[in-house]
This record gives C-alpha cells, sequence and structure tokens, in this order.
C-alpha cells in the first residue's frame, strides 16, 4: 500500500519519529527524513535506512518551528517532481514550569513547533493529495492530548489542539482517500523524556533509575515504556487499506494511563 509512495516524517532524526521512519521505510516507503542533529550522524542514519531497506531517502533540515521554512520544504519536494503521499507530524519540544512561571518564549516556541508545525504542514500537504484523492496523515499527538498534568501548559494546549486539528482535517477529507489521525502516545524512552528523567532525579536527590520508575509509577499502569517501534508499527496500520475508515482518531497508545 505505502510502497513507492513518499513519506514525510518531521523530527525524524531521533524518538520515535526515527522508529516511525524505519517503519515506513520497512514497508517500502520513501523517506524525507528532517530534524536537528549531527550532519554526518544524520547523513549515515539517511544513507543505513537506504541501503537496508531499498528505499529512496532524502534529508531536509528545515526549522518547522517557522512557516516559511515549511513552505520551502515542500516546494523543494514539489521541485524534484513528487509530493507528499504520508506526512507524519511528529517533531515536538517540552518545557516544564508552572504556568504563573512559564517563559512567554517558551510558551511561543512549543505551540509553534507542537501545534502550528502541524498546521501548516497539513495545509502545504494537502492540495497535491487532493489532486490525487489519497493521502495519510498522521499527528503524533500524546496522552496529553486527552488529558492534563502539571507544569506542562504548553505542551498540553498544543497537544489538546493537534487532537482537535485532527478531527477537523479527517471531517474536511471524509468525502476522499485521505485520512487524518492521531496517535496519543504514553511515556516513551527518549531524549526528550530522558531530559524530565534527570530533572525529576536532581529535585528529588534520587537516581535516575529510581526516577524512571518513580515517573512510569505515577501515571502508566503497565509500569513499561510504548517503545518506537510499536508506534512505527501503528503508523503503518495507520496508512493501510484495512484502516481506510479509521478517521479523526485519538488512539491512545499508554500503557493504560487513559483508562484510569
Ligand atoms: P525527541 O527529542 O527524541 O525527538 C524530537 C525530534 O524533533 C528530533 O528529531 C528533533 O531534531 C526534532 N526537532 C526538534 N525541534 C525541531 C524543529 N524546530 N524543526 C524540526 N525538527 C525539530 O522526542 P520524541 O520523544 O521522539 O518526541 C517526538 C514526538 O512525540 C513529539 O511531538 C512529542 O511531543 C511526542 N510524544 C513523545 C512522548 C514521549 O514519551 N517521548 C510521549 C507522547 C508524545
Amino acid at each position: 500500500m505505502i510502497e513507492g509512495k513518499l513519506a514525510l516524517v518531521t523530527g525524524s532524526t531521533s524518538g520515535i519519529g526515527l522508529g516511525i521512519a524505519r517503519a515506513l521505510a520497512a514497508k517500502g516507503a520513501d523517506l524525507m527524513l528532517n530534524g536537528f542533529g549531527d550532519a554526518a550522524a544524520i547523513e549515515a542514519l539517511r544513507a543505513e535506512l537506504a541501503r537496508e531497506h531499498g528505499v529512496r531517502v532524502d534529508y531536509d533540515g528545515a526549522d518547522l518551528s517557522r512557516p516559511t521554512d515549511i513552505e520551502a520544504l515542500f516546494a523543494r519536494i514539489a521541485q524534484s517532481g513528487r509530493a507528499v503521499d504520508v506526512l507524519v507530524n511528529n517533531a515536538g519540544i517540552q518545557h516544564v514550569a508552572r504556568t504563573e512561571q512559564f517563559p512567554v518564549e517558551r510558551w511561543d516556541a512549543v505551540i509553534a513547533l507542537n501545534l502550528s508545525a502541524a498546521f501548516h504542514a497539513t495545509r502545504c500537504a494537502l492540495p497535491p493529495m487532493q489532486q490525487r484523492n489519497w493521502g495519510r496523515i498522521v499527528n503524533i499527538a500524546s496522552t496529553h492530548g486527552l488529558v492534563a498534568s502539571v507544569d506542562k501548559a504548553a505542551y498540553v494546549a498544543a497537544k489538546h489542539g493537534v487532537v482537535g486539528l485532527t478531527k477537523v482535517v479527517a471531517l474536511e477529507n471524509a468525502r476522499t482517500g485521505i485520512t487524518c489521525n492521531a496517535i496519543c502516545p504514553g511515556w516513551v524512552l527518549t531524549p526528550l523524556v530522558q531530559k524530565q528523567i534527570e530533572a525529576r532525579a536532581a529535585a528529588a536527590g534520587i537516581g535516575t533509575d529510581e526516577a524512571r520508575i518513580a515517573l512510569l509509577s505515577e501515571k502508566q499502569p503497565s509500569q513499561e515504556f510504548v517503545t518506537p517501534e510499536q508506534l512505527g508499527e501503528l503508523t503503518v496500520f495507520l496508512c493501510s487499506e484495512a484502516a481506510a475508515q479509521v478517521r479523526g482518531a485519538a488512539w491512545a497508545v499508554d500503557g493504560g494511563w487513559t483508562a484510569q
């Protein structure tokens, strides 16, 4: 189904995005990787994915917190004679602080990347998808798109916004071959969460192992992390024909977090 199609996975140089990119490439999708990091490491990753899966893999370092960068990224793809068939809006950042102390600049940065980038990429991706009457948009929201936690005003607002955006785009394209869904992961052990574990360990004067267990125990009943590989396989399913009538869903993958 996605063999030979082009998948743009934002923030795919690390963590969940990389897991999703790997899973899509394993099914034969060509990739446009995106994200920050060491140039040599990214090139090694690009070459490894292409070699391992026999697909075309390109990389674009667009800063998705800037709408003009997103437009330029889609213009470059169009200039290469291709169009995005599968858009995975994944790039995201976190900042943790009480609302009354939340730095305004961090609020703007989290909203720009975690919410507005998904809107800008979606509006750029849709017209060519509509011309071809096929497309898959998968938004990586979060458990925090469904419920809240303290100290995460910008993140929770952005992720709830992404779930809302997902529903609107799904409805506007309901009579087409374009679907739009959100995945809402609980804790996944990536650099984004590792930073929170280290901050928690420092604040409580405990080791990182203890902080990791405390973090899981507080919210995630399975007490196991969700993996990027599991989220990759779910994304592959959402891109399949079997998922053609999954539209506007916010699919929890959270070890039972939101069942409580
Ligand atoms: P991560 O830090 O491992 O990866 C983030 C990716 O985004 C990296 O590739 C990074 O280079 C890229 N990125 C950062 N700023 C960017 C920018 N301005 N432009 C383009 N790319 C940029 O984080 P992760 O945990 O893999 O998170 C990926 C997504 O999953 C995020 O949207 C996050 O909110 C969401 N999520 C994560 C968890 C978790 O527990 N890790 C849970 C639920 C949802």
